[in-house]
C-alpha cells in the first residue's frame, strides 16, 4: 500500500512535535509524523535534565544562542498557558577558585551580547542569600533559567498539536521508517508498523523533515550517502539527593564549564555535573520544586544509542559538586536516570539544513542541549524554511 502526503516528519521527540505543532498552527494540515516507539518523546526528550536554559552559554549569532533565547520565552509562555509544571528558578554559575573569575566575566559578556541584560556577577555573600547551602567565592546569576517537567511537556505538546484541527491520526506512533528512497520530486518512506493490521506500508511525500534524534544521521545517510558529518553518542548519567534543611537547593547551580577533548580528538563543552531541582506538584497541588535534586549529568562516550547503563561511580558525582555544596555527603546520593545524547562530531551549533542533493528534505542533526529549551523557536525556524 502506498499513501501520498505533502509533508512527512520522521521522529516524535520534541523536535518533530514542535515542527508539527507550528505547521498545524499555521493551518498546514497536510502532514504526517511518524514515530517508531509506542509513545512520543521516549528518547532524548524524555531523559534529560529538564532545564530551561537562558542562552548565555553559546557563541553570539549561532543558532544555539538565538533559538535558545527566543525558545525559552516561548516555552515559558506555553508552560504557563497549558499548566505544564515549571518554575523560573534562576541559575547560579558557581566560582570556587580564583581563576574562575575570568570565566564568569567571559560568560557575563556572552550573556549581554545574547540579549540577557539582567545577568550579573554576584559575590559569595549575595549567592549565599539566594542559596544558603552554597559555598562559592562569587557566581554568575542568571534569572531567566528554570526547570520544567519535560515528559509532561511532550504529552501536552502532542495533545495541543492534534487539537488544533482535531487530527490525532496525523501524528502516528509505532511507525518505524526503515528505509527512505529519494526521487527527483518526492521521497518514498518504507514504514514498519508494530500495531494494527498493516505491518508494512509506504508513504510518498514531497517534503521530508528528518527529526529522528539519535538516528537522524542514519536517515540523512539514506538520502545523502556522502554526508560530510560524523555522529557521536554521549551517555549522560545522574545521581540525585533529597532536599533537607541543610541541603536546600531550589535554583539551578552549575560549576564553571570546561572544554573536554575526547580520545579521538573530538570535543564538547561539558557544563559539569550540576544541581537541578526537579519540579512537581506540592502537597496543595501547586507546582514548585520537588524534593529531589538531580546531580549530573556526567557524560561518557558510548557507541550504542540504546546503552542506558549507569557505570559512573557515585564518588565522581560527589567529588564534582562537594566544593560548592559542602553539606552533601556521598551517602546522600542515590542513582538517578541516564540519557543518551546524539552529537555531530566537532560541531558547536545545531545543524538544520536542506539536503545538498534533495533540497525538499530538511535534516535536524546534532540537536543537543539546548534544543529542548529552543523547541518552539526551532519549530518556527524549520516551518519558515518550508514556507
Ligand atoms: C542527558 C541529557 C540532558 C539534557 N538536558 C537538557 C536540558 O536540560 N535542557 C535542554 O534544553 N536540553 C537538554 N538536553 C537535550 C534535549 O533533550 C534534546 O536536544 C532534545 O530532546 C532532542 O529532541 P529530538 O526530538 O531531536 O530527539 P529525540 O527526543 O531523541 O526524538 C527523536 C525521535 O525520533 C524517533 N525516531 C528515530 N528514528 C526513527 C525512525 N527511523 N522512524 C520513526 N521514528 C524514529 C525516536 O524514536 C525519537 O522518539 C539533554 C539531553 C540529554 C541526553
Amino acid at each position: 500500500m502506498t499513501d501520498r502526503i505533502p509533508i512527512a516528519i520522521i521522529g516524535g521527540g520534541v523536535m518533530g512535535l514542535a515542527v508539527a505543532y507550528t505547521l498545524l498552527d499555521r493551518s498546514e494540515q497536510n502532514i504526517v509524523l511518524l514515530e517508531k516507539n509506542e509513545g512520543f518523546g521516549l528518547e532524548q526528550s524524555g531523559s534529560n535534565s529538564g532545564v530551561i536554559h537562558a542562552g548565555f552559554l553559546y557563541e553570539t549569532g549561532t543558532l544555539m544562542a538565538t533559538l535558545c533565547v527566543e525558545g525559552a520565552q516561548l516555552l515559558y509562555e506555553f508552560c504557563r498557558k497549558h499548566a505544564v509544571p515549571h518554575q523560573q528558578t534562576g541559575k547560579l554559575m558557581a566560582a570556587t577558585k580564583k581563576e574562575h573569575q575570568n570565566e564568569l566575566e567571559k560568560y557575563l559578556k556572552l550573556a549581554r551580547n545574547n540579549g540577557l541584560q539582567d545577568v550579573a556577577i554576584i559575590s559569595g555573600k549575595e549567592a549565599k542569600k539566594l542559596e544558603p547551602c552554597l559555598e562559592v567565592s562569587s557566581a554568575l546569576h542568571v534569572p531567566q533559567s528554570g526547570v520544567f517537567d519535560a515528559s509532561f511537556f511532550v504529552s501536552t505538546l502532542y495533545k495541543k498539536a492534534t487539537a488544533i484541527h482535531n487530527t490525532p491520526d496525523l501524528l502516528m506512533k509505532a511507525c518505524n521508517v526503515v528505509r527512505v528512497e529519494p526521487y527527483k520530486d518526492f521521497f518514498r518512506l518504507h514504514v514498519e508498523q508494530s500495531r494494527g493490521d498493516t505491518p508494512t506500508w509506504q508513504l510518498d511525500c514531497e517534503i521530508l523533515i528528518n527529526a529522528a534524534g539519535l538516528y537522524s544521521w542514519d536517515i540523512a545517510k539514506m538520502i545523502s550517502p556522502r554526508l560530510p558529518y560524523e555522529k557521536q553518542y554521549l551517555r549522560g548519567e545522574y545521581y540525585q539527593f533529597n532536599r533537607r534543611y541543610d541541603l536546600f537547593i531550589d535554583m539551578n547551580v552549575y560549576p564553571v564549564p570546561t572544554l573536554v577533548v575526547l580520545p579521538d580528538g573530538g570535543h564538547f563543552l561539558d557544563l559539569g555535573a550540576h544541581l537541578t531541582p526537579k519540579v512537581g506538584p506540592d502537597e496543595r497541588g501547586n507546582t514548585s520544586v520537588a524534593k529531589e535534586v538531580l546531580v549530573g549529568p556526567i557524560f561518557i562516550e558510548v557507541h550504542n544509542p540504546q546503552d542506558y547503563r549507569s557505570t559512573t561511580d557515585r564518588s565522581e558525582f560527589y567529588q564534582s559538586v562537594k566544593s560548592f555544596l559542602p553539606a552533601l555527603k556521598e551517602d546522600d546520593l542515590y542513582r538517578g536516570h541516564t540519557g543518551i545524547i546524539g552529537l555531530i562530531k566537532d560541531q558547536k551549533d545545531f545543524i538544520i539544513l536542506k539536503d545538498d542533493s534533495y533540497p525538499n528534505c530538511i535534516h535536524l542533526l546534532g540537536m543537543e542541549s539546548p534544543a529542548l529549551t529552543a523547541s518552539f523557536a526551532i519549530g518556527r525556524y524549520v516551518a519558515d524554511m518550508i514556507t
